[in-house]
This record gives C-alpha cells, sequence and structure tokens, in this order.
C-alpha cells in the first residue's frame, strides 16, 4: 500500500491520524512517502521522502527497504545541494516554527474563505485539517461553466473538481495558500458579484 501524506502537517486536530504507521501492522505492508512541497512551502523545488520500513518483506523474503536503498543510490542522484540544505533548516528548532507559523496563516485565510462560503449558505467541506476548501457550484452549474463564469464575471481563480474524476464534477476547490490581502479581495469581489448561490 502506498500512502501520500502530503498535507500531514495541515491535520490539527489530535483525533485525526496523520501517518498510516498509526495503524498495527502498517509497518508490514505500507509506503508512506512525503513531500516538503506543502510542509515547508517548498513547491517547485522539490524534495521529499519515503518511508520504507524494514519490516516490509515483499516477496522471496526479500526486504524491500535494501532494494530500494539500492535503487535510490544508483538510480537517483539526489535533489541539488542547495534544496538540501533548506530541506535541513526545515527541521531545525526554528524551522519547524517558521513553518507552523506559516501553515496557521494558510489555516486563517482557509477560514476567511469557508466564513464567506457559509454567509452564502452555499455546501462546502474543507478547510479544516486541511488547505483547500471544496463547494458545490451554484445553479447546478458543471465545474468548468463555474470556473469560466468565476474567472470572466468575478476576477477570481479556482480549481474545477471535473479535473478529479467523474465524481469531482459540480463540485470547485478553492485553496487557502495565498496572501491574506488577496484571499480577503477574492472573499470581497465574490461578495460584491451577481452571483446567485
Ligand atoms: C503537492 C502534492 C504532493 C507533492 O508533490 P511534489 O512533487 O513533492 O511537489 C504530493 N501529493 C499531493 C496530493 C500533493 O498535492
Amino acid at each position: 500500500m502506498l500512502v501520500d501524506s502530503a498535507y500531514e502537517v495541515f491535520v490539527q486536530d489530535n483525533d485525526l491520524p496523520t501517518s498510516i504507521y498509526q495503524i498495527e501492522n502498517a509497518k508490514k505492508c505500507a509506503i508512506e512517502f512525503c513531500s516538503l512541497s506543502k510542509t515547508a512551502g517548498f513547491t517547485g523545488t522539490r524534495c521529499g521522502y519515503t518511508i520504507v520500513p524494514h519490516e516490509l518483506i515483499v516477496r522471496c523474503g526479500n526486504s524491500l527497504n535494501k532494494q530500494w536503498l539500492r535503487r535510490q543510490t544508483t538510480k537517483f542522484n539526489g535533489v541539488p545541494y542547495i534544496v538540501q540544505r533548506g530541506a535541513e533548516a526545515v527541521f531545525s528548532k526554528d524551522g519547524l516554527m517558521q513553518c507552523k507559523e506559516n501553515i496557521a496563516y494558510y489555516m486563517q485565510n482557509a477560514s476567511i474563505i469557508s466564513d464567506t462560503l457559509k454567509e452564502f449558505g452555499v455546501w462546502h467541506t474543507g478547510g479544516k485539517n486541511a488547505p483547500y476548501i471544496w463547494l458545490k457550484c451554484p445553479q447546478s452549474m458543471s465545474s468548468w461553466d463555474f470556473f469560466d463564469y468565476l474567472l470572466d464575471n468575478v476576477n477570481v481563480v479556482g480549481t474545477p473538481g471535473a479535473g478529479f474524476g467523474k465524481n469531482g464534477e459540480g463540485f470547485f476547490r478553492l485553496s487557502a495558500f495565498g496572501k491574506r490581502e488577496n484571499v480577503v479581495e477574492a472573499m470581497d469581489r465574490l461578495k460584491k458579484s451577481e452571483l446567485k448561490w
């Protein structure tokens, strides 16, 4: 089983799991990987890690950990040195604190977006333990119709749910990753628009 925990730091509710290894015996069957793209705002620079537990045995009793190490050391030259130093800084005391502040800032953005949608009375989810807010497109619009409407009439951009698969059709994703003033401005534009929710 492969587990992508790119958004683990956004899980702030202590009752929710942040790693597959919180499940008993998961080390025997799960590989978890994570990226600093969201944890530390490293998008584009690219540095991450993969956890291949020693307990994970594949066919013929071979340790996958050993095979993965061999693969990584022969087929991959590693991320650029400057990016590695950046990643190292993330895990320093100051780095961890600054990342935490940054996450809190984005979560505050998420609250501003959720609160606005609440005012409109539009169905939405997320924005808690996650940096994205999903909403139902108004007037039964398709994801892409709503995308065009928002872009052309409200000058706000978001992500059409249809791109995530057929169950995403009719839904839309707003991101909390942005500057506070831009989030506030985007919500103001939504409030001032002629959109009928
Ligand atoms: C951003 C993201 C990642 C991280 O990708 P990178 O290539 O490290 O930038 C992984 N999974 C999901 C679901 C993401 O949104």
